[in-house]
């Protein structure tokens, strides 16, 4: 069974409560709350071997695990305010592992502003796992952007460079937060998902949920410095945990944002919303066009 058939087994079989806006399948929920205000909650899980290996820096792992759901917040167009940490921790752990770990969470938390309000700790027979969960809200006035609001005739867009994250950038990289700001301040973003699994197979998450085609230029995909060898492209769109947005808005609102960039970031205009079944095509360097396979990170393989 793969991850997103599993997800799929889940959300069939937990029909969304009263005040839950959007449940199970973007990336955070969204929660209604008396008024007319709401939150969006997120949670992910780290663990040694699949999301970093036991040489890792303390520091860098408690850094990611704030920071993946930092940019499922970002991927909502909100702002991040709470963080909940539970730790296992390994039998035998150094009381400075334990309190190194803790710092880097604590240091993604405080360059956004958000407090760390609770948690757990646990002993792990089988090796570190750490497990965040982040509460955010939307710029008063404003909605959560979820994946799912893509039109035909948007233009498709991507905060940073892609690919080659494994060479370091996964454990340090900055969450697109005051980018997400910035964007749903200055225009209505039609869709937004973050970029955890890889371009091929985010893209065809955005595509699927927004019931569109997207048309992306293999020439206008940005690749990051860091991909050091073989396929440049395959590495953009496959590697993952860029943690970039890819998002959708109107064509005349891309070219301005292409040109200032948001909050000192690069963003770039990779392709178009079109018409038709969903799914993401690749259009190549010679005009030939294919449908872009799913080839980022598969969880439950076979
Ligand atoms: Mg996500």
């Amino acid at each position: 069974m793969k991850e997103f058939d599993l997800i799929r087994w889940i959300a069939e079989r937990t029909p969304a409560g009263d005040g839950v806006v959007t449940g199970i399948g973007d990336d955070c929920a969204v929660l209604d709350l008396p008024g007319d205000a709401c939150i969006v909650v997120t949670t992910d899980m780290l663990l040694e071997g699949t999301h970093f290996r036991s040489g890792d820096s303390p520091e860098e792992i408690g850094y990611k695990a704030v920071a993946v759901s930092l940019s499922d917040v970002a991927a909502m167009g909100c702002r991040s305010l709470h963080a909940f940490l539970a730790v296992g921790l390994p039998e035998g752990f150094a009381p400075a592992f334990a309190t190194r770990l803790l710092e880097g969470a604590l240091r993604a938390a405080r360059r956004f502003g958000v407090s760390l309000a609770g948690g757990d700790t646990t002993a792990s027979s089988a090796g570190l796992c750490i497990c965040s969960t982040l509460i955010g809200a939307p710029p008063s006035g404003r909605q959560p952007v979820l994946r799912s609001g893509a039109a035909v005739g948007e233009a498709v867009m991507v905060t940073g460079r892609l690919g080659g994250s494994l060479a370091g950038r996964h454990l340090r990289f900055v969450p697109r937060q005051d980018e997400a700001l910035e964007l749903v301040a200055r225009c209505a973003v039609g869709a937004m998902i973050d970029l955890s699994d890889g371009l091929s197979s985010d893209a065809r998450h955005l595509a699927a949920q927004s019931g569109v085609r997207l048309r992306l230029f293999e020439d206008r995909i940005p690749v990051s410095d860091e991909v050091a060898a073989g396929n440049p492209l395959q590495a953009a769109l496959n590697d993952g945990e860029d943690f970039e947005l890819l998002f959708t808005v109107s064509p005349g609102v891309a070219h301005e944002l292409q040109r200032t960039g948001l909050a000192g970031t690069m963003v770039t205009v990779i392709g178009e919303v079109v018409a038709g079944a969903p799914g993401v095509i690749l259009v190549g360097r010679g005009g030939d066009e294919a449908e872009l396979a799913a080839g980022g990170y598969e969880h439950f393989a076979g």
